[in-house]
């Protein structure tokens, strides 16, 4: 048996470098740098990775949702970009860099300016001083397919794959949490073009296990779960969850590790509905019980006897408003998301492609289109189109879709139109016509039990989307234009995958995910610096001398360090190298009597005396354990 087995193969992933000058690695003396910390916590910040960023000196706000990156951050930033440069490029995709001012011609092509300058108001647009109308890219599809339509003829260039990392703007309704949510932001997107669907699903795979590369050599816990796709249909999406409490995103998993999803696309199985307790159908005044919890206190009934109505409005690209009139158990509730794309499937009928909007119309909206005073909380099934008053613009009849819950229930509850009463003892196709558009438009919930596994329920956690990985098909090139030519001289429509990647909102992700009372535990690879040489008393020469060596052996030795040489108390030192969370500290104090020097892992907090010469090898040892 050879000699190493057994024993773990370390892997360097240190790049050896030369001995290299100030002057070539740039000066990391903190008395010559932009180095302000905040001692309080600043007030436009909410969540502990915004906070921590501000005090630390890593970004300055400059307007709403924009934020400046200070010379830290920017390290951060090219360290990520780097990552995730070195596995793009592992799969075989080229980098490029597309305009960030885009054409309205291309959405317009693709149909998405309106929706997107309009109705959804996400991007950003302008006119040029020839009166052209151009946007500040949110995203590349249309740019790239374009150049796809110009340049790809063959299948023999097929596949492809070409990625950027580049600045992108939107006009986010609610910017917030700083780099988590800006109106300016740096995303990796790669955009993937191919023959068929097979070799879409190779490359979507691809980045899958390059993302999970990405994620994990940044240091993070992170969980890739089922995503809506949305109208664009396609085969599937995936986004990538960093698992935080403060994550605007909630996923559904289960323990065995079989399923994990956004809620708004995650599938369970329904609790079974207990028995009707009413055999014979009347209807009964219930006054004052419009939500469903007074309903069962009055009926003493479980509420998935009851089938509620719920009524949404919808408005569609062409303007059409559509009153969508939705009957679910009354112990679930409906996900707007899965509404929403079943709305948008319907929308031919209507004339439409997409929703500007979809609502539960409050009185006001009502007032537009109700012929008259809707029987709100006491709605049945059946509510006569009557209650609209069409026009040319609103169509006249309720669209009236069931989820699954429903369909199997016997002698239910339900709305008797008229306020202050309910029906018990209801039936489908006596009472009341089950719509005849039964479709899953149920809100999974943490506690349900799985589809794969019924003996699993889903568990619930807070998700910050870092990364979406997304097989969109034919929808552009069909819309654009953009073919190629078969092996059998038949030309289609190239086939293709988006994979976007936030690359500023995973600096800050990272934070999220690891910090203490003191400050950012930033992980080794993505860390701004790798160690921070502190000089506790710089009117002591020989703390001064140590710090001086010390800084520029491990610089030479390619471990990025940091000199403080500031004229600053030990203490405000110390507390400024945890705030920023530099993984390394070495302190040239006392110990250098005995030629050591204090060396405090950020992480643990864990500090020991280690003789000056070994500190080089040290630390070196130890970056490369923390990057392998
Ligand atoms: P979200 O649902 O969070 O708005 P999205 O679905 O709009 O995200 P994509 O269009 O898929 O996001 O963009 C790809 C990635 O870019 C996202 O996974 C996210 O990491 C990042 N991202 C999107 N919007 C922002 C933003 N406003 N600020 C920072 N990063 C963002
Ligand atoms: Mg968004």
């Amino acid at each position: 048996m050879p000699a190493h087995q057994g024993v773990p193969l370390i892997q360097f992933r240190l790049i050896i470098r030369n001995p290299l000058s100030e002057k070539e690695t740039g000066i990391m003396r903190l008395s010559q740098m932009l180095f302000v910390t905040l001692r309080e916590d600043p007030a436009e910040a909410e969540i502990p990775s915004h906070k921590l960023l501000l005090r630390a000196g890593y970004i300055r706000r400059v307007g709403s949702g924009l934020y400046a990156y200070l010379p830290l951050m920017w390290r951060v930033l090219q360290k990520i970009s780097q990552i995730v440069r070195e596995e793009m490029n592992a799969t075989g995709a080229q980098e490029c860099l597309l305009t960030q001012l885009q054409p309205a011609e291309l959405w317009k092509e693709s149909g998405r300016w309106d929706t997107y300058t309009k109705a959804e108001g996400i991007m950003f647009a302008l006119t040029d001083r020839q009166n052209r109308e151009v946007g500040l890219g949110p995203t590349h599809e249309e740019v790239i397919t374009a150049i796809a339509r110009d340049l790809i003829r063959s299948y023999r260039q097929l596949p492809l794959n070409l990625y950027q990392i580049q600045t992108k703007f939107r006009d986010e309704i609610r910017p917030r949490f700083g780099l988590m949510r800006g109106r300016e932001f740096i995303m990796k997107d790669a955009y993937s073009f191919h023959v068929d669907e097979t070799s879409l699903k190779q490359t979507y795979q691809d980045m899958h296990d390059a993302y999970t590369r990405i994620l994990t050599r940044c240091g993070l816990a992170f969980r890739a779960v089922d995503a809506d796709s949305g109208a664009i249909g396609g085969s599937g999406s995936q986004e990538f969850m960093v698992l935080a409490a403060a994550g605007e995103d909630e996923v559904l998993y289960t323990a065995d590790g079989q399923y994990a999803a956004n809620v708004e696309k995650a599938i369970s199985l329904v609790a079974d509905a207990q028995p009707s307790s009413f055999a014979a159908y009347e209807k009964l005044e219930t006054p004052g019980t419009a939500t469903i919890v007074s309903l069962c206190d009055f009926l003493q009934c479980s509420a998935t006897q009851i089938v509620k109505n719920v009524l949404y409005q919808a408005v569609y690209d062409n303007g059409m408003t559509v009153l969508a009139l939705v009957s679910i158990r009354g112990d679930q509730d409906v996900n707007q998301v899965k509404l929403q794309n079943e709305l948008v499937r319907q929308g031919a009928q209507y004339g439409g492609k997409a929703l500007l909007s979809l609502t539960v119309p409050d009185l006001e909206a009502q007032r537009k289109w109700a012929a008259r005073d809707l029987p709100l909380g006491y709605i049945s099934p059946g509510l006569s189109d009557s209650y609209i008053q069409s026009s040319q613009s609103v169509s006249s009849q309720f669209l009236r879709l069931a989820d699954p819950t429903v369909a199997e229930l016997r002698n239910f509850v339900t709305g008797s139109d008229e306020s202050g009463y309910h029906v018990v003892g209801a039936n489908w196709g006596k009472e009341f016509q089950l719509p005849p558009q039964v479709v899953d438009l149920r809100k999974a919930a943490a506690g349900d039990r799985a589809i794969h596994d019924s003996s699993q329920t889903l568990q619930s956690a807070r998700g910050i989307e870092i990364g979406h990985i997304f097989q969109l098909g034919t929808k552009y090139s069909k819309a654009m234009g953009a073919n190629f030519t078969n092996e059998q001289g038949e030309e289609l429509p190239l086939v293709m995958g988006c994979y976007g990647i936030g690359v500023s909102r995973l600096a800050q992700a990272a934070v999220e995910q690891s910090y203490d009372k003191d400050g950012i535990v930033f992980p080794v690879a993505i860390a701004p610096y790798q160690a921070i040489v502190v000089i506790p008393d710089i009117n002591k020469s020989d703390q001064v001398a140590a710090a001086e060596q010390l800084y520029q052996d491990l610089n030479q030795a390619g471990v990025e360090t940091l000199l403080d040489d500031r004229s600053e108390r030990a203490g405000v030192k110390f507390k400024d190298a945890e705030l920023v969370g530099i993984p390394y500290r070495i302190v040239t104090g006392r110990s250098l009597q005995q030629g050591k020097v204090e060396v405090v892992q950020r992480a643990t907090r864990t500090s020991q005396e280690i003789a000056i010469e070994a500190v080089v090898p040290t630390l070196k040892q130890w970056i490369a354990e923390a990057l392998a």
